[in-house]
């Protein structure tokens, strides 16, 4: 991506405008995508709420990832957002993907991705999926339990097995080690197990937790790790993979990639017959996608009649703006993955908003439906001269957003629109959104 590109000029990626071909949102000019699709003007739906994807932002990530962390193989993990064109780009730049069922792999092998590329790293799988991977190809697969260790020996005696160990999660997000993985006290047993069943275990993984802000939880998980692969020869395995799993954050990722080349460089000095793999998905997507909201309704809290609103201090809400996203839609990231999220106005009475100098009011945000658990924001500040018809902006909005979003209340999931970029942040992003804006506008 050529860096320091201006507004209007466009951003070549390499292989993206065969990527996208066909997608009716996009348009190719001269073998480069121009812009995406606006919002055209009069159309019923112009008011709804949509994203804008910044696929510049994703293949940047990789970047910085091969940069970083060359000696560990990106497995993106396709839960994160299953968007087909993000993972059409990925599978363009060579990465591997994790997959957590048979649709995630189904989707993945329809995108030409070679089977040996995916890793199946769900520890409870159905017997019926562990069929239908081993007989779409897919052979990895992980495991933390001595049923399921009985359940692949039926289904797929051949699969290559990588035991899930537990590790410290207390510093993320969202702790997995709830459910997931299997405490450094069991590996032995298990390990026998697998032994006694005639199957193949091939590494260790562990999985820090989504959201993990403490880069010494990679440390210390890598040391369980090796402890782990001591158990494995133990038990007469000798360990060819290793798994550092998910977790990885877009703010703390430079810190993140050198304690985990450090530990893997203590821990596993000789890596002349051992293969690094990972398995990140917020790290891919979460800057990647922005979405635009609609102010549908606004009222006083305490006088639902009045158009004029009063200020009732700091302290309080003194008004409630009502959007067209909720967290029964793409706002599940607030109840599911814990976030936080933080309006900024795009447009104020038909224009389009730049620099914010007039005066803030303190307000809360919901989502429009009928249930008063959809509140978005519960305090906020936003401009006292913020209206119905005002669009209001959410960044950091591509991961764990739009796969669990549901149309609860016949609220439809918004559409995507995909762009280029502009190669060093946000600018191509809100161009695509002021244009829709004064598109929807007019
Ligand atoms: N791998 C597994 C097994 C997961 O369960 C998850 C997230 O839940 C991930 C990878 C991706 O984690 P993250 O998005 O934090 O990188």
């Amino acid at each position: 991506i050529p860096h320091g590109a201006d507004d209007d000029s466009d951003i070549i990626i390499p292989d993206l405008p065969p990527l996208l071909r066909g997608h009716p949102d996009v348009h190719l000019r001269n073998g480069v995508i121009r812009s995406a699709r606006l919002a055209a003007a009069g159309e019923s739906d112009a008011e709804s709420a949509y994203f804008v994807a910044d696929l510049s932002q994703v293949y940047r990530q990789h970047d910085r990832w091969k940069r970083l962390l060359p000696e560990i193989e990106p497995f993106y993990a396709v839960k994160c957002n299953p968007d087909p064109y993000v993972l059409r780009l990925l599978a363009a730049l060579g990465t591997g993907f994790d997959c957590a069922s048979h649709g995630e792999i189904s989707q993945v092998l329809r995108t030409d991705v070679c089977p040996d590329r995916i890793i199946f790293a769900n520890p409870c799988k159905a017997v019926s999926f562990i069929k239908n991977a081993a007989r779409s190809g897919v052979n990895v697969m992980t495991f933390d339990n001595a049923d399921e260790l009985y359940k692949v020996a039926r289904a797929n005696p051949s699969a290559q097995l990588v035991l899930r160990i537990l590790t410290d999660d207390s510093k993320s997000l969202c702790r997995l080690g709830l459910k997931f993985g299997a405490p450094l006290v069991t590996v032995p047993g298990l390990l026998a197990k697998a032994r006694e069943l005639r199957l193949t275990v091939i590494g260790i993984s562990f999985h820090v937790g989504s959201g993990c802000y403490d880069s010494s939880a990679f440390a210390d998980a890598i040391g369980c790790a090796r402890t782990a692969f001591d158990m494995g020869l133990a038990a007469g395995y000798e360990f060819t993979l290793l798994d550092v799993g998910g977790g990885f954050e877009d703010a703390t990722f430079e810190e993140t990639a050198d304690v985990l080349r450090n530990a893997i460089d203590l821990h596993f000095p000789d890596r002349t017959r051992l293969r690094i793999i990972a398995e990140p998905g917020r790290f891919f997507v979460a800057r990647a996608f922005t979405l635009a909201t609609n102010i549908i309704a606004r009222r006083a809290r305490s006088d639902g009649a009045t158009t004029e609103v009063q200020d009732e201090g700091d302290d309080q809400p003194s008004v409630m703006y009502y959007i067209n996203e909720g967290v029964y839609g793409s706002f599940n990231c607030i109840l599911f993955d814990h976030q936080e999220v933080h309006p900024y106005v795009l447009s104020m009475n038909g224009s389009f908003h730049l620099v914010g100098t007039e005066d803030l009011r303190t307000c809360s945000i919901w989502g429009p439906t009928c249930d008063s658990v959809d509140c978005v924001c519960p305090m906020t500040k936003l401009p006292a001269e913020l209206r119905v018809g005002d669009w209001l902006v959410f960044n950091n909005m591509g991961a764990y957003t739009i796969c669990a979003a549901s149309q609860f209340n016949g609220f439809a999931v918004s559409p995507i629109t995909y762009t280029t970029g502009d190669g060093l942040g946000s600018q191509e992003t809100r161009r695509v959104l002021k244009s829709a804006v004064n598109a929807a506008n007019a």
